[in-house]
């Protein structure tokens, strides 16, 4: 049966199949058509009495997302991710800049085009799953089909709900109501309505956070397998970080309603350029730069534990401004006890461990050098005890430089 929903494919590549797959993907990276494009939005709330005050949600917002691309907004609460969502959905109005959906204006601060939510190609999943409780699994799902982009008789509706709460593995409830289903249940089956609705872009909005942690991490891999299957643009907003580096394709890293950052979540993770994408991404340490140069290709920084040698980056890449920071993960802290750190490199320091935790698979040690504490991850069965003299190495691959 031929399948509206299935553009991609769930299956491996074999043969040339694969070849040919691969091949175009490098060749047309910046061929690849945008279907969402965001440039320089703004939105200001006004809020108080008579709306005196002001609130900037959003300022000079500009990104694209590739069809197909599992794209992630992700930042503190209250940094405007709910608000850039609902700006694309059509739920809040921008008050400058433009949004395009599959090449359409939905929005435009210059023309005034401000297209409504239900003719926009979205479908829509937000923390609260607004499914219907008096409707059954079956009922809820064929909702969806009504608020689609085709039209679709009584009989195939049924077929088609069927099919994707199949994909959800919801098929043995489809007669229950939806009060007798789990809260993971209940996700999967609001996600299954948006997606009935057969969008070009699907925007969820925290859709995970009410779910407990053990639901949580496998509904990731659900979603993202559909999603993969579906082939379908995603816009997904998020606070937790292993989430967002689990699940996307892109990352975009949003602070104060502006784009902090954005790239892969290994680039953010080991090649952040700034000190938020890198606290965003995870546990990181920030070592204040006081002066940087370069010496025969390497380059070098002056902190204050002393002069610590660099190569992660090509010099022109260097920021040029800004307070300049060494970012380094707790993994790439190697701990040692007394004496045996010496053959590690240039960057060794005598340090002292002022805190030790052992959770299971690794320790988080806090080690101190000078004035200056670090985070440390370490195997869970190193036997480094509070206040044990070591050493510590860090390598000097494992540093970014970031503003
Ligand atoms: P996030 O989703 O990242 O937690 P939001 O987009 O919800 O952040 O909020 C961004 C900022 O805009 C916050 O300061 C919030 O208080 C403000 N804000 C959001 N919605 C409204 C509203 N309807 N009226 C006034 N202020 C709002
Ligand atoms: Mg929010």
């Amino acid at each position: 049966m031929a399948n509206r929903f299935f553009r991609g494919s769930g299956q491996a590549l074999t043969g040339d199949r694969a070849k040919t797959e691969s091949f175009s993907i490098e060749s047309s990276e910046s061929a690849r058509p945008a279907l969402v494009e965001v440039r320089e939005l703004a939105k200001t709330f006004r809020i108080g009495v008579r709306g005196r005050e002001e609130v900037c949600a959003l300022r000079d917002i500009s990104f694209s997302v590739e069809e197909g691309q599992f794209f992630t907004l992700v930042g503190p609460s209250g940094c405007g991710k709910s608000t850039l969502l609902r700006c694309i959905a059509g739920l809040e109005m921008a008050e400058q800049g433009e949004i395009r959906i599959d090449r359409q204006v939905v929005y435009s601060g210059v023309t005034g085009v401000h297209v409504s939510t239900d003719r926009r190609p979205i479908g829509m999943v937000f923390q609260s799953y607004a499914i219907w409780p008096h409707m059954s699994v079956i009922e809820n799902a064929v909702f969806g089909l009504r608020f689609g982009r085709d039209k679709v008789d009584k009989h195939k509706s049924h077929e088609l709900a069927e099919e994707m709460l199949e994909r959800f593995g919801l098929a043995s409830m489809s007669s229950r109501s939806p009060s007798e289903l789990s809260g993971g249940q209940q996700q999967r089956l609001a996600l299954a309505r948006a997606l009935l609705s057969n969008p070009r872009l699907l925007l969820l909005d925290e859709p995970l956070s009410n779910l407990d942690a053990e639901r949580r991490s496998e509904m990731r891999v659900e979603l993202r397998r559909v999603q993969r299957e579906v082939g379908i643009t995603t816009i997904y907003v998020t606070h937790d970080q292993s989430e967002a580096l689990s699940m996307s394709d892109v990352l975009t890293v949003v602070m104060g309603g502006k784009i902090v950052e954005s790239g892969t979540p290994r680039q953010l993770y080991f090649n952040p350029r700034t000190s938020i994408g890198a606290r965003v991404t995870g546990r990181v340490n920030l070592i204040p730069i006081k002066r940087l140069y370069t010496d025969g290709g390497q380059v070098r920084c002056e902190t204050e534990l002393g002069t610590i040698s660099v190569s992660s980056r090509p010099t022109d890449e260097l920021p040029e401004t800004g307070e300049r920071m060494l970012s380094v993960r707790p993994e790439n802290v190697h701990v040692f006890s007394n004496g045996e750190g010496e053959i590690f490199g240039p960057n060794v320091f005598e340090a002292r461990i002022v805190g030790a935790e052992f959770v299971g698979n690794h320790m988080n040690l806090t080690v101190r050098l000078g004035d200056l504490d670090l985070a440390a991850s370490v195997s869970g069965e190193d036997r480094f005890s509070l206040g044990d003299r070591v050493s510590v190495g860090l390598p000097s691959s494992a540093f970014s430089i970031v503003v």
